[in-house]
């Protein structure tokens, strides 16, 4: 196999790559720049709690379909159980429930009643995420847990569903800033390990209210760098700026965002300078087009990047090296480097997840418009991809080595539809974002 995408994006072939499968949910809510230092605040408190949490089995995952509008799941395990709620309005509606020091074998079963199937699967290393996607839309009525009792040793969690629609569905998931308060108010106890680190957050600044979301668009290379050279001679650096500038204009006219453009004409740029670009512009979401070429002339269809788990250390290695650990406008050196670093991926973690959500959304809109590869969202270790703090991914539009996909890439009315579709896409991402909501215990 020989490269699967331009030398610039990244350094490796395609054993840097893996392919995904399935959305990733959020475990950290979406929170706009201004919450961020209440967010790093959070995971101190978690830090501080997490030594606490006890490991429990999940035993197993049952659904009862008490009448036609009411579902109950029941969560079995083995102790009682450290968890979070979270939903988004994805389809009819879905819950994800994350159960923090919990191991559990990943599965895909069909769902009863509400839930039309739900899957088991590990987050990180010590936490399990089980996902009900729902068949029809539902409320959370209730949860709670029911301890061991005289004859049952396990833990149940009960979270009832009942009917409802969509509005009711996400006002059912309770706001996360009640959750944070309390967090706020444990981290600021004098007996709290945040408290002993004395880290010192800056104040939150003052809230520049209703501004739009930062989007940078990347067109990879330009001047001297001309990337892949396609079927006639056509430079992929033309491509992307051209898909680029189709972007830009869609965009621009929905009036919802600010768009920064890394470059709008024929430049040379590094890929530390692209992502740098979008740190500086406080960007909420950064996507870099390129086209791809291989060996293999019958190769065609759009992919899609994000960064891989080597892409991840390679950054935190960085960060490491620099005593640079800084990311949502927070240093991050104000916290012991042991805390600053777990602070750091934790930062990464958040990134990642948005960025893999907003990969999964683009594929989704994609399909039927362009042809795509297998598998189309992939991992790879990409430098333009490696902000710790901006939610980024990295379309490779077509193959410039392949005929068909040349003339889509050189067609005004292929660009229209493909970058219409991206937008839709990023319509529907800062949606999502808007419409979930977490809850815990
Ligand atoms: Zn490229």
């Amino acid at each position: 196999m020989g490269r699967r995408y331009c030398d610039l994006c990244g350094e490796g072939g395609s054993s840097g790559i893996e392919s995904v499968s399935g959305e990733v949910s959020m475990r950290i809510p979406p929170l706009q720049r201004i919450d961020i230092s209440t967010f790093f605040v959070a995971i101190a408190a978690f830090l501080t709690l997490a030594g606490a949490a006890k490991a429990a089995d999940l035993l197993d995952v049952r659904l009862g379909v008490t009448s036609r509008d009411a579902t109950r799941i029941v969560i079995d395990l083995s102790d009682a159980p450290d968890y979070t709620i979270s939903g988004d309005d994805h389809g009819a509606g879905r819950i994800s429930i994350d159960l923090n020091g919990v191991k559990g074998a990943p599965a895909t079963q069909k769902g009863a009643g509400h839930v039309a199937s739900f899957s088991v699967e590990p987050v990180g290393s010590d936490a399990t995420r089980i996902t009900f996607d729902f068949a029809k839309t539902a409320k959370i009525k209730e949860q709670f847990i029911i301890p061991p009792s005289a004859g049952v040793k396990k833990h149940r969690l009960v979270v009832d569903l009942a009917t409802a629609d969509k509005a009711a569905f996400v006002a059912s998931l309770p706001s996360r800033y009640e959750d944070l308060t309390e967090v706020l108010k444990a981290v600021t106890a004098p007996t709290q390990v945040a408290a002993a680190e004395e880290p010192k957050p800056k104040p939150a600044p003052a809230p520049a209210k209703e501004e739009l979301p930062i989007i940078v668009i990347d067109a990879g290379h330009g001047g001297a760098d001309p990337g892949a050279t396609g079927v006639g001679g056509v430079k992929e650096k033309a491509v992307t700026l051209a898909a680029a500038k189709k972007l830009a204009e869609i965009l621009n006219a929905k009036g919802r965002y600010r768009i920064v453009m890394t470059r709008a004409d024929d430049t040379r740029l590094d890929v530390y300078e692209r992502s740098r670009l979008a740190r500086e512009a406080g960007a909420q979401l950064f996507i870099s087009l390129h086209a791809d070429a291989f060996h293999d002339e019958s190769v065609r269809g759009g992919s899609i990047y994000t960064v891989s788990e080597e892409g991840r250390a390679r950054s935190a290695q960085t960060a490491e090296e620099l005593g640079d650990h800084d990311a949502f406008s927070l240093n991050l050196n104000e916290f012991s480097p042991e805390v600053s670093s777990i602070l750091f991926d934790k930062a990464q973690a958040y990134t990642e997840n948005n960025s893999s959500r907003f990969a999964e959304i683009l594929v989704r809109n994609l399909k039927g418009v362009t042809p795509l590869i297998n598998n189309t969202h992939r991992k790879g270790n990409l430098f333009v991809l490696l902000a710790p703090d901006v939610p980024a991914a990295l379309f490779e539009l077509a193959y410039m080595s392949n005929e068909e996909d040349v003339a889509n890439l050189t067609s005004a009315a292929w660009r229209e539809r493909t970058m219409t579709a991206v937008a839709t896409a990023i319509d529907d991402y800062f949606d999502s974002l808007k419409n979930t909501r977490h809850a815990s215990n």
